[in-house]
Formats: structure tokens, C-alpha cells, sequence
């Protein structure tokens, strides 16, 4: 291990992963201390990225910023560690009605869904999915094997010797001067990317995150999908079966897979697809959500050393690289963070929390 890094990175999700690549890039001297025994959002994510989401479909907050530097990043990365995990797909969402379609006609052609459609059918296209009045092909989509992933740059932050496997201990912080030192490692910023864990953090604890669990089943269908169908449910290949996902439950804080869930995506399923299947396994995981629904980025409003990284909440896939990007400029060039995910948005809850 060297002797003093730049940054100690605390957490090896989406979001770690992506600050560590980041600054392999810029030849940052760091280190990143996960410990995986814990449960994470990110071993258990579907991966789905998807420009157009919600019930009306709507192009997702800074899509036309945040979407082509999601491919460049996840394809830097397989170049780096020389592994296969970005996938390109396209989400095939069905269309319910007459109404629906129409609409869609109408609108494909607005400005704002440029090049984000890839075609609108409006007859039956696939078989394997419910599809009577055809349906809608999005561009820019796909998945991240996320377990892939984090392994891949696991393993190369390992040959960087810049990975260590344990738990990061908040009482081994000392203060000296200007300097922060963890374990006698000395270090000039500690950027702080534990997802959920944040709410046990004697220094974190105040901030408004809020965990969601979610669900998702590993399926094996009677026949392959070249799509990723997406009305409900989503149906997502990977290299042992398909994921079906996800339930979002901020009610249940029970740590375990739930049969109400297994019957909800059972469910949805067979509204969307012609296919039988099998059920593999179930999976259960908890998101850092926000009241805002806006990640947060930025330092402690009174230790200057310390910086989150978190709040990535339904979609850590698409935020994390570009947040991840936002973050390093704000620190190595003094970029200021868009205001919409500066953790200075909630310094007041601070304020209250130590008064
Ligand atoms: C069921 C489900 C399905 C999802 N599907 C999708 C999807 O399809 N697309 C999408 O974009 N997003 C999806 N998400 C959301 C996505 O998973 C999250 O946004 C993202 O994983 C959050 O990443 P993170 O790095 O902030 O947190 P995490 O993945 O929780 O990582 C935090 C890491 O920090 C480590 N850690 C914490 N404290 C310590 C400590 N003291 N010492 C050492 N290590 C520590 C933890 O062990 C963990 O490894 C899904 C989430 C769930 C639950």
C-alpha cells in the first residue's frame, strides 16, 4: 500500500466504482475499502438503463448530457479491465390501446424524443410479448451486468493495489492540521459511497437519504428475447437467465425476499409475455432514494475532508458515471456541482441536526 493517497474511496457500488475509474484516469493516487458481506443495491440491480421512463413516459432528468457519456464510460471501463459487461438493447415498451398508439404517433416526432425512438409499430411485432396494438422501440438502452462490473473493476483496482477488502472503520479517523489520516494512511479527501450504510454514519446520518427496497426474480424463459420488454415489469437478459424487476417498497424494512413480491412480478409477467417460465431465484436489495429524487454530491458543511457520493436511488446505472464525473471536477478543477444535486441543497438539516 502506498504511503499517503490523494482520496480513500469508502464503498464499491455503482457509485465507488465510478470514482475510482474517474481518477485511474486522471493517475489520482487512491485507494477504495469495500466490504461486499453487506447487502448492496448494486449486486442485486437489473441494470436497466433507459432514457424514457414513468407511467407517461418522459425523457429522463439531463438524458441528452447524461446518456451518451454513460456509454463512453462503460465502454472506457471494458477497454480498461478488458471485461464484457455494457450491453446495448433496445426497450421495447407495448402499447394498451387505440389512444395509446395515436398518441405516440403524435409525439415520436416532437423534438425532445429525437433519436431517442428508435420505431413505433402499431401492429403486433413480437411474439413473445402481449403486444395487440404494436408498441414502442427506445433507442440508447440496454443493461449493465452490474455483478460483472463491479467484479471486473475489483479485480483491476487489485492489480493498481488500489483495493482493499474490509470494513472501513469510522473511529480510526484522525485529524491533523489540514490532514485527514485513516490508520496511518494519510489522505487528503475521503469520498464517502456507501449507498444505504450512510444512515449508520456518525457523519452522514443527518442527510435526508431514505432506503427502498426492492425486489427482482432471476428467471429462465422457454426462448431467448432480443428486446427488453418493459411495461410493468422489465424483462432483462444476462448470461444465466433473465432478470424481472423490480418491486420499489419503502414500507417494508424486512431483510429478506418476500412472497408478496414474488406474486406481484409473477404477475406483471404474465401481462407481458406470451413465454413460460421458470423462477430461479429472488432477490432483495435497498436503494438510497432522496426527497428530491436528485443524487448528492459534494463536501460536509463542516469538515472540509469529507465528500459523499450517494442518493443514486432508481438509477444508479445512468446517474453514476456522469455524477461520478461532476464530482471530480468539483474537486480537482473547481467545477462548481449544478445545484439541483449539491449536497448544499440540505445543509440546512444539518444545521437542525447538530443544534
Ligand atoms: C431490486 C433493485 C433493482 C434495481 N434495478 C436497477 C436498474 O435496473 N437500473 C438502475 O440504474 N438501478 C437499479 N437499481 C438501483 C441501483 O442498484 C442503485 O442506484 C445503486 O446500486 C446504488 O449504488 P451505491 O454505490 O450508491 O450503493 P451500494 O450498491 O449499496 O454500494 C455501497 C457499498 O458500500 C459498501 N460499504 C458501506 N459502508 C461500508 C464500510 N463502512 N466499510 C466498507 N464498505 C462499506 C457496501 O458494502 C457496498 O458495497 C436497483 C436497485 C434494487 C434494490
Amino acid at each position: 500500500m502506498p504511503d499517503s493517497v490523494d482520496y480513500i474511496i469508502v464503498g464499491q457500488g455503482l457509485a465507488g466504482s465510478a470514482l475510482a475509474m474517474h481518477l485511474f484516469s486522471m493517475k489520482k493516487k487512491f485507494v477504495v475499502i469495500d466490504n461486499p458481506s453487506g447487502n448492496r443495491s448494486t449486486v442485486v440491480a437489473a441494470g436497466l438503463f433507459n432514457p424514457l421512463t414513468g407511467k407517461e413516459i418522459k425523457k429522463t432528468w439531463e438524458a441528452d448530457s447524461i446518456f451518451p457519456y454513460l456509454h463512453e464510460f462503460y465502454q472506457s471501463c471494458e477497454r480498461i479491465t478488458g471485461k464484457k459487461f455494457f450491453f446495448q438493447v433496445p426497450i421495447y415498451r407495448p402499447f394498451l390501446s387505440v389512444e395509446e398508439q395515436n398518441e405516440w404517433m403524435a409525439k415520436s416526432n416532437e423534438v425532445i424524443f429525437k433519436g431517442y425512438v428508435k420505431e413505433i409499430f402499431t401492429k403486433p411485432e413480437y411474439k413473445e410479448v402481449k403486444n395487440s396494438y404494436g408498441g414502442i422501440l427506445l433507442n440508447h438502452s440496454g443493461y449493465l451486468d452490474t455483478n460483472a462490473y463491479i467484479q471486473a473493476v475489483r479485480e483491476f483496482l487489485k492489480t493498481q493495489n488500489a483495493f482493499r477488502q474490509e470494513e472501513f472503520t469510522e473511529n480510526e479517523i484522525q485529524f491533523e492540521n489540514e490532514t485527514v489520516v485513516y490508520q496511518n494512511l494519510p489522505v487528503k479527501a475521503i469520498l464517502f459511497c456507501q449507498g444505504t450504510y450512510s444512515l449508520s454514519s456518525k457523519y452522514w446520518k443527518w442527510m435526508p437519504i431514505r432506503s427502498m427496497k426492492g425486489e427482482t426474480l432471476k428467471i429462465k424463459l422457454a426462448s431467448g428475447l432480443k428486446i427488453i420488454p418493459n411495461r410493468g415489469v422489465y424483462v432483462v437478459p444476462s448470461s444465466d437467465g433473465s432478470m424481472v424487476g423490480a418491486t420499489y417498497n419503502y414500507h417494508d424494512k424486512s431483510e429478506s425476499i418476500t412472497n408478496d413480491a414474488k406474486i406481484e412480478l409473477t404477475g406483471k409477467l404474465r401481462d407481458l409475455l406470451n413465454l413460460e417460465f421458470e423462477i430461479v431465484n429472488q432477490k432483495w436489495g435497498l436503494r438510497p432514494t432522496t426527497p428530491d429524487r436528485r443524487p448528492m454530491l459534494g463536501k460536509h458543511p463542516e469538515i472540509n475532508q469529507f465528500v459523499i457520493f450517494n442518493g443514486l436511488g432508481t438509477k444508479g446505472v445512468s446517474l453514476a458515471p456522469y455524477m461520478a464525473k461532476t464530482l471530480i471536477n468539483y474537486l480537482e478543477k473547481g467545477i462548481a456541482i449544478n445545484k439541483a444535486v449539491d449536497i448544499s441543497r440540505y445543509y440546512s438539516l444539518y444545521s437542525r441536526f447538530v443544534s
